[in-house]
């Protein structure tokens, strides 16, 4: 199904510079910059905006590293007062920032509200964090002793965050960064600049009602060169970046070589198990979410199902069926489901795969092709594709951003595990069963080996409560919630001795 006509990029200009304005962004000044943001709505230009030079950089690292002096001694529950101020902004610019991420990502709105709740929600955790920074204390093997562990601020924290989620995952960074006592220096994607300008004057805002040092926030708008100099400077502690594969190759030994930390979130290539037992109606609204949903543009998006011979085909027609149903179009209509691919490479990416996969066997059953290229013929719409696969070929241990769902079936539990873990990344995985031993096996140590793993719902859609993050190509980094603010932080163990006398670890005598 295709909705009727696209919005104007006039018109998404004026609903764009709206919200730019609400939330405090005045883009006048950037009249004459040569670079620019784009919307995949109509593959053509909205606004022009300046890269940050390098000298602009080495000073915005500058004044963060002096901000990590000040803000490192501020308690942090006053810490915290700046995040419950900033998620007060945030709830009241929700719909503003969800237009701006629609507008540049391409997102369907009720997508990009979600995005936004969940920077509030990652408030609100972190300001309940910011009186929870608990160190423990240890029993001592020496009388008159106390052992425990205290944990302090890291230092400056460089975020540098991918395309398709444009605010999320900045929010879960430097909220907890903040209440942690960490400044932030943010690169973002070079897709979408007008929502890093609005989410950052949402925060300066909050930073000047705070009274807050002015410069524990930084962005850098700019590509890859930014990042790499974010990588690069010893004076930033942690390095957290979110992109692919590929960049996570490249910035990982960057970072190590001077001993720096890293927070690596990379590609995900996720895998659904459909046992006999499921409910095949709960697994197919699951599905159609997890691998159409965002237009296939999630790391947590679907892209293998492992499906039990016996109802492999009962669920492929249902998931067939609601393929069918699926309006394409502009992501501002409210009745459309899938919006554009960021650009042309995408599409290109997903014909190749397309290519691939039947050279190496495999059937489309349906999707594949390209929708409103007449009425927009630099945007990507595609209708999202399933493919039957008669293996688990090289195409399918890839992750190709778009809408493709390799199918493929099993015989065995233990070989349905197997096939989940045999890609080279380890986001996300989902069972769908009614048997609770498969369940259990599933999530067990011998069971899926991805950072997360779900049982009856889909690969995507986390909550911020949980660590979020995979395992092996995936990076092995955790954000968001649970104790993944530790990362943010440096411990110390602290041994104290409050006794006359002077006994060694490990009944050591000496003197
Ligand atoms: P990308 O790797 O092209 O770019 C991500 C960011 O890294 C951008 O800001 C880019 O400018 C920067 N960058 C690229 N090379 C760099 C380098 N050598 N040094 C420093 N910075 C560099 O990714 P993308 O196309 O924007 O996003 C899609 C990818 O991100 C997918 O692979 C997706 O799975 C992944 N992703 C992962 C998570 C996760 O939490 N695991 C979340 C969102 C997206």
């Amino acid at each position: 199904m295709t909705p009727t006509e696209l919005s104007t990029t006039a018109q998404i200009r004026e609903r764009v510079s709206k919200s730019l304005r609400s939330c405090g962004v005045d883009l006048a000044a950037d009249a004459e910059a040569t670079w620019g943001s784009w919307t995949p709505i109509t593959g053509e230009r909205l606004f022009p905006v300046t890269p940050a030079t390098d000298t602009e950089i080495t000073m915005a690292i500058a004044r963060a590293y002096d901000a990590f002096g000040v803000w490192r001694s501020t308690p942090a529950p006053q810490r915290g007062a700046l995040v419950r101020r900033w998620g007060d902004l945030l709830r009241e610019h929700k719909s503003d920032l969800a237009t701006v991420v629609t507008a540049e990502v391409g997102k369907i709105s009720s997508e990009a509200q979600g995005e936004v709740q969940e920077m509030i929600d990652i408030c609100d955790f972190a300001v309940g964090l910011s009186r929870q920074l608990y160190g423990r204390t240890m029993a001592t093997e020496r009388p008159g002793h106390r052992l425990m562990e205290t944990w302090h601020p890291l230092g400056v924290v460089g975020v540098i965050s991918a395309f398709n989620f444009p605010v999320a995952v900045w929010s879960w960074n430097t909220a907890i960064a903040l209440v942690c006592g960490d400044p932030v220096v943010w690169k973002p994607s070079e897709t979408t600049p007008l929502t890093s300008l609005a989410c950052a004057a949402l925060l300066a805002r909050a930073v000047a009602e705070v009274g807050a040092p002015a410069d524990v926030h930084q962005l850098l708008l700019g590509g890859r060169e930014v990042g790499e100099q974010l990588v690069d400077d010893p004076r930033i502690a942690l390095v957290s970046a979110t992109g692919s594969v590929a960049m996570g190759q490249r910035v990982g030994p960057r970072v190590a070589a001077r001993f720096g930390r890293c927070i690596l979130e990379l590609g995900g290539n996720n895998a659904a198990v459909v046992t006999p037992s499921a409910d095949l109606d709960l697994a197919t609204r699951a599905v159609v979410f997890a691998a159409a949903g965002t237009a296939g543009q999630r790391c947590t998006t679907l892209r293998r199902l492992i499906v039990h011979e016996s109802v492999a085909d009962d669920l492929l027609a249902g998931i067939t069926e609601a393929y069918a149903e699926l309006s394409i179009g502009d992501p501002f209509d409210a009745a459309t489901l899938v919006g554009p691919l960021i650009g042309a490479r995408a599409y290109e990416a997903m014909l190749s795969a397309l290519e691939r996969a039947r050279a190496d066997g495999g059937t489309v059953i349906t999707g594949g092709q390209r929708r409103l290229h007449r009425q927009a013929p630099d945007a990507y719409y595609v209708q999202p594709a399933v493919v039957r696969m008669p293996d688990q070929t090289a195409v399918m241990r890839e992750e190709t951003f778009a809408p493709i769902l390799h199918a493929l079936t099993y015989r065995t539990h233990a070989e349905a595990i197997a096939r989940n873990n045999e890609v080279t990344q380890g986001l996300s995985a989902s069972v769908f069963t009614r048997d609770q031993r498969e369940a259990e096996e599933f999530m067990a140590a011998e069971g899926a080996d991805c950072g997360i793993v779900n049982v009856n719902i889909g690969t995507s859609g986390a909550e911020i409560g949980g660590a979020f993050g995979g395992e092996k190509h995936t990076g092995g980094g955790r954000e968001s919630g649970s104790d993944a603010w530790r990362a943010y932080m440096r411990r110390a163990t602290n041994t104290v001795n409050y006794s006359p006398e002077l006994p060694l670890a490990q009944g050591v005598s000496f003197l």
